[in-house]
């Protein structure tokens, strides 16, 4: 018999394209716990004893894997805060492992211990996803809050790299270490990793705007986020007619939600609910008790049927596609979700005249 490989991505395309009617990707917040408190952390505002105490137990997490994967879910992330805190992770990593998804963690990497490590060198993820915000102990640890953190975040993308892991580094630039952006980069470079990095700051989960504070100004942004990559993508948008996300819904562009969420990419809270992504919460699904599809079901008639209750400026927007707001940061940061954040106004502002520029250049 001729086996055939293929490439991973085309296969994962393929994959998309064919079950995009399934939740075939979920991300699992299985705590809010992390060892180090960002200062830009959305989800810092639960990381206390006080709300671990309502967080699922190892039982009930390996139920919804199950449910989900008899759903059709094949990709699952383990994120948090850090799934490396809770005492159960081996265990769960093992469960997931061992039912056949295709396992990333989401990590500080500060949490890392021998064992855990073992582990995963044994039963390797496809990707472990770390944040490295600084690559001095002051840029560090002024971010993280924590003292001793930045040593262990350092042993740890050490530790992966010696194992053999597949690892993802990511870097938040903003303004406690953007004087630091180069040393980042050339330090990654050095250890063989792409420096990937994202200027994406929002509210955090309760509403708490502390960390929008931390945003670049809107033109340092442009230096990080806004490549002629972007500009030849955002080129391609008919902002007048379909949505650039490929999700199998027929939306345009007067729709609430311009991205995929509703389609194959699914989320988890830590006590159990289904969201359709890690900012929109106030409309969720109970899946510990309830049924994966049912839930999906429900979610997905809510984003299909949702629409801008006032005519609002992102309801008739253009720019809308080179927009880094959306409706789920809108009611962080404000409370409306019709609601526009004037940065985010100001930047995509400057974003199209940098793309009016691009298009002109092209068309010479
Ligand atoms: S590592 Fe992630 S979860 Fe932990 S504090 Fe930082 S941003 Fe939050
Ligand atoms: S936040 Fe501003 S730029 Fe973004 S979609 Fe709304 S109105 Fe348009
Ligand atoms: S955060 Fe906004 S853009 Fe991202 S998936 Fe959620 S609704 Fe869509």
């Amino acid at each position: 018999m001729a086996i055939h490989s293929r490439e991973y991505k085309n296969w994962s395309a393929d994959v998309h394209q064919k079950f995009s009617d399934k939740p075939i990707v979920m991300q699992m917040e299985i705590t809010y716990q992390c060892p180090i408190r960002c200062l830009h952390c959305y989800s810092d505002c639960y990381n206390n004893k006080e709300y671990a105490k309502n967080e699922l137990s190892t039982e009930e997490i390996k139920l919804i894997m199950d449910k989900i994967y008899a759903a059709g879910c094949m990709w699952f992330t383990f994120t948090g805060g850090d799934p490396m805190i809770r005492k159960d992770f081996i265990e769960l990593y093992d469960y997931a492992k061992d039912k056949g998804f295709i396992v990333s963690v989401m990590t500080s990497l500060t949490a890392l211990t021998d064992d855990i490590l073992c582990k995963l060198s044994k039963k390797p993820p496809f990707s472990i996803e770390m944040t490295l915000n600084g690559v001095t102990r002051e840029t560090y640890e002024k971010i993280s809050q924590v003292k001793g953190s930045f040593d262990r975040a350092i042993n740890g993308i050490n530790s992966v790299i010696k194992a053999g892991l597949p690892i993802k580094v990511k870097t938040l630039i903003s303004k406690n270490n953007q004087h630091e952006v180069e040393d980042i980069s050339d330090y990654l470079e050095k250890l063989g990793l792409k420096f990937s990095p994202s200027t994406s700051i929002f509210a955090r989960l309760n509403g708490d705007n502390e960390p929008c504070k931390y945003r670049l100004p809107v033109d340092d942004v442009l230096k990080y986020d806004f490549s002629e990559d972007d500009c030849e993508l955002a080129s391609s948008v008919d902002v007048d007619d379909k949505t650039r996300a490929y999700d199998g819904m027929d939306r345009v562009s007067g729709s609430f939600y311009r991205c995929a969420v509703g389609s194959w990419q699914w989320h988890i809270n830590p006590i159990g609910r289904l969201n359709i992504c890690s900012c929109v919460r106030d409309v969720d699904y109970d899946i510990l008790n309830g049924n994966v599809l049912d839930g999906v079901k429900y979610l997905r008639d809510y984003v299909k049927n949702k629409k801008f209750s006032s005519a609002g400026r992102c309801g008739d927007c253009k720019l809308w596609h080179i927009c880094g707001s959306c409706p789920g940061k809108a009611k962080l940061e404000l409370g409306d979700e019709c609601g526009a954040v004037d940065y985010f106004c100001e930047l995509a502002k400057k974003k199209n005249v940098i793309l009016n520029h691009y298009k002109s250049v092209i068309k010479e």
